[in-house]
């Protein structure tokens, strides 16, 4: 059987947990604030803050950017329900508006239209790993003075383009950046996430934020030779993240560089493999952006059915997942905000499918899943 997904961890990682578990110090400690320095380093950020899981990151990173009752805030239906719920949390409306079907990545010419006086942000995805078009959203964000935060869950070693040089996704050329540490991501500490911004202001409020509203961190706390007594001042959570989680995740991160370049020669193999394929179209790279393929997905031609494709492969021994959900579809969503219909959004939905892809993957799985998608596919007309 070849899975989805097998999350890379080893004995490294076992040792990091042990050699936490062992030194007494288990929550927000210095492993914490190694891996937030050496985060920020790797992705070129100024500040980087780590939190339980992206998704009370982006709410975090939402509150920054002073989303509240009654702001909009524009993004893609086409990504996990996450994203939306995020802005929900800010007893906030998201404002779906529609994506590329190329990229998969919410389509910059649509902003404008989906604006209001109510409009605080906009919250891109950079879908699958496969960066967004941050420079053509920036721009218009800073224009109409709406906040820009990234959900770069997936994108942990993607890259962009800018002014000529590439860089990561999680450098921040918006307001804030934030990462996804589960298990179904390229680096994992199990749940986790991190956020990355340019903001020192905006950095200090996420570390009060994640613990209580807290005014003094515990290291501080720990290392003062005067009693100190702490305040609330505003409402806090507890976002935090454990120095157990922080020590794999350092580990994870030297791990990077070497996953992101393995996943690309799986790619290329799998493009190579299936460039003759009838009704098979592989994902456009565009020319400033390199994804980290935190997944790879084929769209299937409408004349095939995507979930007769999917249980041939299966009974194949092959695992795959359909496209991207679209969260407008889903009960909670009923009524949502849609400035104009999303048939692209839907139709990623319903034609596309992730093959497997992992850095334990040798060449001639690659081939096994692509012997099996064409049987599958040449077989599955409706
Ligand atoms: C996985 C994912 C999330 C949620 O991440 P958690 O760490 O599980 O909270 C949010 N957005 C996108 C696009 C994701 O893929």
């Amino acid at each position: 059987m070849i899975p989805i997904i097998k999350p890379l961890m080893g004995e490294e990682e076992a040792a990091a947990a042990s050699r936490v578990i062992l030194s007494g110090w288990v929550t927000q400690g210095p492993e914490v604030a190694a891996f937030e320095t050496e985060f920020a380093a790797y992705m070129g950020a100024e500040h980087a803050v780590a939190v339980s899981n992206c998704t009370t990151g982006l709410h975090l990173a939402l509150l920054a950017a002073g989303v509240g009752e009654g702001d909009e805030v524009i993004t893609v239906s086409h990504s996990y329900i996450a994203t939306a719920n995020a802005i929900r949390y800010c007893s906030a409306e998201p404002v779906f508006v529609d994506i590329d079907p190329r990229t998969c990545n919410l389509d910059p010419s649509l902003i404008e239209a989906a604006m209001t006086p109510r409009t605080k942000a906009v919250l891109l995805v950079h879908q699958m790993g496969m960066p967004a078009d941050l420079a053509a959203i920036v721009k218009i964000a800073r224009a109409n003075n709406l906040f820009v935060i990234e959900d770069a869950a997936c994108a942990a070693g993607s890259e962009i383009l800018w002014d000529g040089a590439w860089e990561k996704v999680g450098r921040v050329r918006g307001d804030a950046a934030v990462f996804s540490f589960h298990p179904r991501k390229i680096l994992s500490t199990g749940d986790g996430g991190m956020i990355t911004t340019p903001h020192a202001d905006w950095a200090a409020k996420f570390k009060r934020l994640r613990q209580h509203g807290m005014t003094v961190p515990d290291t501080v706390r720990h290392k003062s030779k005067q009693v100190v007594f702490e305040t609330h001042p505003e409402l806090g959570y507890n976002y935090r993240m454990t120095d157990i989680q922080a020590a794999v995740g350092r580990e994870q991160l030297k791990r990077l560089p070497g996953v992101v370049a393995r996943r690309r020669e799986l790619v290329d193999l799998y493009r190579a493999e299936l460039a003759d394929a009838p009704g098979i179209e592989v994902p456009e790279e565009p020319s400033w952006a390199r994804s980290n393929w935190q997944s790879f997905s084929v769209r299937l031609s409408e004349a095939l059915d995507q979930k007769a494709v999917m249980q041939a492969m299966l009974d194949a021994g092959v695992a795959t997942r359909r496209g991207i959900m679209c969260a407008h579809r889903e009960e909670h969503y009923q009524g949502s905000k849609l400035p104009a219909p999303l048939p692209h959004s839907e139709a990623q939905q319903d034609r596309r499918i992730i093959l497997p892809l992992y850095v334990q993957m040798s060449d001639e799985d690659v081939r096994t899943v692509v012997a099996a998608l064409k049987t599958a596919t040449a077989a599955r007309g409706r």
